[in-house]
């Protein structure tokens, strides 16, 4: 195999060369091998950090302190991060790497161009995205004594805590990181901006450009109303042409970035781009969509009479702000479709309207999937999407449980999305507001959660869990450093398996049932390591099972919410529940403790007291497990003293079912949505007194509906003695937070009483 050299120019580069550029470098040599005017430029390869690694002797030495690094040790974690940082800056450039690099730099006008130097990482399959933003750029480096530093400072930046951290948690081994540095002409604007090459909303063969002044940050940012202009590619024409007040621009400034100045009052008004530029920015724009295949959205700067294309992407890329979004006109924002905000995020994509399961074939990474309600069979689809929107559902429905552990954005019970919405349509979700704009419309993107991925958890006295529903949430669920699972939701496992647990059953496939969910549960056990995890025995109503293979054979049932669900189902079909019971004996078995089972929808103690006796039968020692039960009905938040006195280890408001069945509300009933109040004074009240008797009988009591995940609900609740409280991935950080700051509260104002 021919050996990857240390240096590529752009020009030789092409998107597969991920590996040997990394991402940033793949898509600017994309850009320039098709004749784009990308800023000249070459990378010095992964290969070349390698040779230096090797060289060095650091291969030897720098990843032994980070093998058995416990990266949720802050402390740790920062000092073994600047210690390899150290070692990599330390060690001496090979000198023939040195050599190559400085005849590189000659080649780009003489050694005297101002570059700037950018990090682009890679692990052996994957593009920069995941590591984005955690490691340095350094703009406006001139001569060889700095770029040779600068190529170096890229390289330690590998070792920042950060991407450390991310690493480990994504299961990339250190060693086999690499990164490369991309050294590119660094151009300082006079004018630039961005360019839609078709129009975003119509698709129509219109470049949409907007420009102003200085470098393209202003309008990026939307800090400044730049001018716009349409041309039409089919008749290569400017058709249309606004020209406005730019009062400001922002110019490059030494080494430290950027700086903003008034725009003299005879440019404000004068416009940015002749016909001519507009005409050859257009043309650039259509060698990329052709290119490409999709519409794209350029970034573009023009220095004296030279134009260049900086960045090209999809159009329905986010951006965190752009001013294309901020004008006057696009600010009037037309709102398609409301529901309720199930998810946070925003997004823009083509709609993809799916009727039948059977469809989702057709969905492509990055649409925005509208249907009337999702089902288990659309995960795959559903990972892939950029948003969902469905007709049906509320808060606690399949497609907001699902997307908020994905981190999806998603509006769900918007009633009618499928039949207003148009095949192919380009909109814009915003999934904190539960609403569908028309186009691409860009508002600044939500950052994620900061308990995500967040080292140095609050402490809070109130354990903090998080609720579970896909194995594959597990390890974005113990980032957010939870206390532990308060609910582990298995019918969306078994849900996925396409087949129900009848249909297992009936074709002498137990086997394989019992190690399925061996494994997904797993999953989470491992990534909750040393913390409870409350796995729910089996709860989907029959309706749910109906799609699957199998499913023929379940009952018709008027209301399959008061139907054959929960631990009602289970003790009626005991084959069922054993197949369930063996998969936690076999973990128990394995040394899985942090395993506790929790028995949903039970109206009576002696549910629980059969279910116990059942799984006695089965070979459980029942007095070592930790059972518990989810508190739904009000039967059992008025009967919590049995259950106690029947034995539990622990209970948990499912608030979703307590409030429907206390208030006569289908909680996926958009219709009575309004009537749906989890404050309600009954729910408060059925809350209150279970708190109250568990706390007397020093019994873990705890919430894992969606009201723990509101942190006024969940004010109130720590106010009233809960114990634990178990929420949502993208709720965590709040929640964490709103325990903390109550608890304190508390503290001080019993403090106050005591010295009144
Ligand atoms: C609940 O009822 O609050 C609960 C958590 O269970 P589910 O939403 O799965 O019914
Ligand atoms: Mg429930």
């Amino acid at each position: 195999m021919k050996e990857m050299p240390d240096i590529l120019w752009l020009e030789e580069i092409r998107k597969e060369d991920i590996a040997a550029v990394g991402g940033k470098g793949a898509s600017l040599g994309e850009m320039s091998s098709i004749g784009l005017p990308v800023p000249g430029g070459f990378v010095v390869t992964s290969h070349a950090f390698r040779r230096f690694l090797i060289e060095t002797g650091l291969e030897q030495t720098l990843f032994s302190d980070l093998e058995n690094l416990d990266v949720d040790n802050n402390a740790a974690l920062e000092k073994a991060a600047d210690k390899a940082r150290a070692a990599v800056l330390k060690e001496k450039m090979p000198a023939s790497l040195r050599e190559e690099i400085k005849k590189a730099y000659k080649r780009l006008d003489s050694g005297s161009m101002v570059v700037a130097v950018r990090s682009s990482a890679t692990a052996e399959d994957l593009p920069d995205a995941s590591f984005a933003g955690q490691q340095e750029t350094y703009l406006n480096i001139k001569g060889e004594k700095n770029l040779l530093e600068a190529v170096q400072k890229c390289w330690a930046s590998l070792y920042g805590a950060r991407a450390i951290y991310y690493r480990s948690k994504q299961g990339f081994d250190d060693r086999s990181v690499n990164i490369a540095v991309v050294v590119q002409q660094l151009v300082n604007s006079e004018k630039a901006g961005v360019m839609f090459t078709s129009h975003p909303v119509t698709g129509e063969p219109l470049a949409i450009i907007e420009g102003s002044w200085g470098l393209g940050e202003s309008v990026v940012s939307g800090s400044v109303s730049p001018d716009k202009y349409v041309f039409d590619q089919r008749t290569g024409n400017v058709i249309d042409r606004l020209i406005a007040q730019k009062k400001i621009e922002i110019v490059s400034e030494g080494d430290h970035g950027t700086r903003t100045l008034d725009v003299p009052t005879d440019r404000q008004d004068a416009p940015v781009l002749s016909d001519d530029e507009v005409g050859r920015l257009a043309k650039f724009g259509a060698i990329a969509e052709t290119h490409y295949g999709v519409p794209q959205d350029v970034e573009w700067g023009i220095v004296g009479n030279e134009i260049y294309i900086l960045q090209s992407r999809p159009i329905t890329t986010i951006r965190p702000a752009t001013a294309m979004m901020q004008r006057p006109e696009a600010t009037e924002e037309k709102i398609l479709v409301r529901g309720q905000g199930a998810s946070p995020g925003i997004a823009t994509g083509r709609v993809v309207i799916i009727k039948d399961v059977k469809d989702t074939g057709k969905v492509e990474e990055g649409d925005i999937l509208v249907t009337r309600m999702t089902n288990p069979d659309m995960v795959p689809a559903m990972r892939k999407v950029a948003a969902i929107v469905t007709d049906e559902g509320g808060m606690t429905c399949h497609a907001a449980i699902v997307s908020r552990e994905l981190g999806t954005p998603a509006v769900v019970g918007t009633r009618n999305a499928t039949s207003l919405l148009a095949q192919g349509q380009l909109v814009t979700i915003d999934g904190e507001k539960g609403f569908v704009y028309d186009g691409a419309i860009e508002k600044p993107a939500k950052k994620e959660a900061p308990g995500v991925g967040a080292a140095a958890p609050i402490i809070t006295a109130t354990s903090v869990k998080v609720n579970v529903s896909i194995p594959e949430a597990a390890e974005r669920a113990a980032a957010t450093g939870a206390d532990g699972v308060g609910l582990l939701r298995i019918e969306h496992l078994i849900l996925g398996l396409n087949r129900t647990p009848g249909w297992f059953i009936a074709n002498n496939r137990e086997e394989e049932f019992v190690q399925e969910l061996i494994r997904g549960i797993k999953i989470v056990l491992d990534a909750f390591h040393g913390k409870p995890v409350w796995v729910r025995t089996l709860d989907a109503p029959t309706d749910e099972f109906r799609n699957m293979e199998g499913g023929e054979s379940e009952p018709h049932e008027h209301n399959p919410m008061l139907g054959w669900r929960g631990i009602r189902r289970d003790l009626q079909s005991a084959d069922q529940f054993r197949l369930q019971v063996e998969a936690f004996r076999r973990l128990w078995e394995q040394g899985y403790d942090n395993l506790g089972v929790m028995f949903p929808m039970v109206s009576h103690p002696d549910e629980f007291s059969t279910a116990c006796a059942m799984m006695r039968e089965w070979g459980v020692d029942t007095a070592k497990a930790t059972l518990g039960v989810m508190i739904e009905i009000p039967a059992s938040a008025i009967m919590i003293e049995d259950f106690i006195h029947a034995g539990i280890d622990f209970a948990s408001f499912g608030t979703n079912d307590l409030i429907q069945y206390t208030l006569a509300i289908d909680r996926n009933n958009e219709n009575v949505s309004t009537m749906y109040q989890p404050k309600h004074p009954a729910v408060l009240a059925l809350i209150d007194s279970a708190i109250q008797v568990s706390r007397e009988h020093g019994i873990e009591c705890s919430i894992c509906g969606q009201a723990g995940s509101d942190p006024d609900m969940v004010e109130w609740l720590v106010d009233h003695g809960i114990s634990s409280v178990s929420a949502n991935i993208d709720a965590m950080a709040k929640i964490r937070e709103t325990v903390a700051r109550t608890e304190k509260r508390i503290i001080l104002e019993s403090a106050r009483r005591r010295h009144a």
